[in-house]
């Protein structure tokens, strides 16, 4: 008998089969198992979403900001409640490790914490027009906002649009990667036990050109965030322009991560050798591009791979989410050698240890590579460290700057002073200075081609809000004329 879990939509409050009848394989990248089936959805199901969205809206932007933050904070302790079987989904589905995968899906509950919280500080301004004339600025929700979410952090990053978006009195259909949709599929019913009026948030599961597109197309859709690939965003900000309508766009990175030669040098091999460890690589802001001091080189390289070389697959590090991507790494690898690339650390498939369809690639580190190659230019999005030398802090910092992208950035030297100066010369959104925490409350976003627009932080709030002056001519009461 099959028992593989289906999945259906979750359309106003409830589960919904796709109008096509059809349903998509989840397979595992752990084994290539065939995990579970998720709806297979089309513009019929997108139109179903947001009509229900819509008519949600009406209610739930009325709402007072203490009603919501009330629902909101209650959604987050159904996560925590969930957890287990939350972590369950997204790694058999994702192929996370179950420890990091729980701490991204607590961020995930903490974003409806925070932004239960903030928005009852959610205030306008009034404005002095003169004695008779008073003019005041309301956040107002834009109705509904489609959230569009890749497969590396799938609940996390959903509910970095999600929780704000509904805050803010929106309300969202969401579109999950068809890789992994299973934990925001289960978001529906934690949203809806939680207390959230059914239509508020509804998840349709699906393919880009027939769920996305029409998503983002659709008339009464106001506002779209989006998480994912440059190629992607730009498709969307086309059809967002065209509409004329606001786009948050989180895209790619290839961050750098600078070890000057009076750094901590444990500290940051630590850290170089857990950008490539954590989902395999596969975070957008993973620090893979090491610029290293030149008479410092050889050692770090030598700790990290001290680091790297004893981690197993399957229990330190996981595996490559699709064959296609899985494809490409070693592609990228296989060009890396011939362009000149040393693999001074890993460089191939994992072999041992591993099942025979397990998508896992040794955790590398590339030197003799120079600034032109591919795997320098380009978002590797696998276990890949890229690594440079530089002979002076100006160099490093031509370095840092010599890509498209501009998502995150580290630097690791001796001197704070140093490095916070060193940080407001790097072209990113945001730059760690030896380690730094960058929590829920904290701002995200690219700057260059990694996006527009920024998630977290009381800025996401006011993402999901438009602004409205209000001007009032107060009646007469003779005060001007007694004065
Ligand atoms: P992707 O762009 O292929 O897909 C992302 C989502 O967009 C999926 O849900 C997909 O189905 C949908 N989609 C695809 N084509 C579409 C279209 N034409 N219209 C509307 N939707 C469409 O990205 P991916 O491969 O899932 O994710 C990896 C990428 O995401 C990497 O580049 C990574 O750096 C980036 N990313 C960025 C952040 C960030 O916060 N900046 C976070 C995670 C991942």
């Amino acid at each position: 008998m099959d028992t593989v879990t289906q999945f259906e939509h979750w359309i106003g409050g409830h589960p919904v089969p796709p109008a096509s009848g059809r349903h998509l394989d989840s397979t595992s990248p752990h084994d290539g198992e065939l995990v579970f089936r998720i709806a297979d959805g089309s513009a019929e199901d997108v139109e179903q979403a947001v009509i229900a969205a819509h008519r949600a809206q009406q209610a739930w932007g009325r709402t007072t900001t203490a009603e919501r933050s009330r629902v909101l904070t209650s959604i987050a302790a159904g996560i925590r409640k969930d957890i287990d079987r939350l972590v369950e989904l997204e790694c058999a589905e994702g192929g996370k490790l179950s420890a990091p995968a729980r701490m991204e899906l607590l961020v995930a509950a903490d974003y409806f914490d925070y932004y239960g919280a903030i928005v009852r500080t959610l205030a306008g301004d009034t404005i002095d027009q003169g004695p008779q004339n008073l003019a005041y600025t309301r956040h107002e929700p834009y109705g509904v906002v489609a959230v569009i979410t890749p497969w590396n952090g799938p609940l996390n990053q959903g509910c970095r649009g999600i929780a704000p978006a509904l805050a803010a009195g929106n309300t969202v259909v969401l579109k999950p990667s068809e890789f992994t949709s299973a934990t925001s599929l289960a978001l529906g019913r934690i949203t809806t036990e939680a207390g959230l009026p059914d239509g508020v948030l509804n998840v349709v599961t699906g393919l880009g050109p027939t769920v996305g597109v029409p998503l983002v197309s659709h008339p009464l859709v106001r506002r779209v965030s989006f998480t994912g690939s440059v190629a992607t965003g730009r498709a969307i900000g086309r059809i967002a322009a065209e509409r004329v309508i606001p786009v948050v766009l989180e895209l790619g990175g290839k961050s750098p991560i600078l070890v000057f030669a009076d750094a901590d040098l444990d500290a940051a091999a630590r850290a170089a050798a857990m950008s490539v460890l954590i989902n395999s690589g596969q975070v957008c802001s993973a620090t893979t591009r090491l610029l290293v001091e030149r008479s410092v080189q050889d050692e770090l390289v030598r700790r990290i791979g001290a680091i790297l070389n004893d981690k197993r697959p399957g229990e330190d590090f996981g595996p490559i989410v699709t064959p296609a991507q899985f494809d490409k790494v070693l592609g990228m690898l296989a060009t890396a050698r011939q362009e000149g690339a040393d693999a001074a650390v890993g460089g191939h498939k994992c072999e041992d240890g591993v099942p025979e369809r397990g998508l896992y690639i040794q955790p590398t580190v590339l030197t003799d590579v120079k600034p032109d190659m591919q795997v320098a230019r380009e978002e590797i999005f696998g276990p890949v460290l890229v690594a440079m030398p530089f002979d002076t802090e100006d160099e490093a910092v031509t370095l840092a700057n010599a890509t498209e992208y501009g998502l995150a950035g580290a630097v690791w030297c001796g001197d704070t002073a140093r490095g916070m100066a060193l940080a407001h010369r790097i072209e990113a959104g945001q730059v760690a200075v030896n380690g730094g925490v960058m929590g829920v409350e904290t701002p995200f976003g690219g700057y260059k081609t990694s996006g527009i627009g920024r998630e977290k932080g009381i800025e996401a709030l006011y993402e999901y809000t438009q602004l409205k002056t209000v001007s009032v001519t107060l009646p007469d009461h003779g005060t001007e004329r007694a004065a």
